[in-house]
Parts: structure tokens; sequence; C-alpha cells
């Protein structure tokens, strides 16, 4: 299974670039955990930002 956004951030600070370059320009949140990601597949449980 692809990392999502979520185990991203729990290996925060060492994913920090990474994770920076997911959240730079938000298209979906999650709606679980209230992560943001510019790819849903990053995401647990992705709900597009209007
Ligand atoms: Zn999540």
């Amino acid at each position: 299974m692809a990392k999502t956004m979520c185990s991203h951030m729990r290996n925060m600070p060492h994913n920090i670039k990474k994770v920076t370059e997911i959240v730079k320009e938000p298209q979906f949140i999650c709606k679980k955990c209230a992560h943001v990601s510019r790819k849903d597949k990053y995401l647990c449980k992705p709900i597009p930002i209007i």
C-alpha cells in the first residue's frame, strides 16, 4: 500500500521536505485527519478542496 500523507506526518521531521512538496498547493483534505495534500493518494480519506 502506498504511503499516505498521514503516515508521512508521523515520520516528521525526517520527511519535512517531502511533506512540504505535497502540501505546497493543496487540492485535497483528509476528512479523517485534516491533513492537506496536492494529490488524493496521499490521504486516507481525501475530499477535494473547492
Ligand atoms: Zn488521513
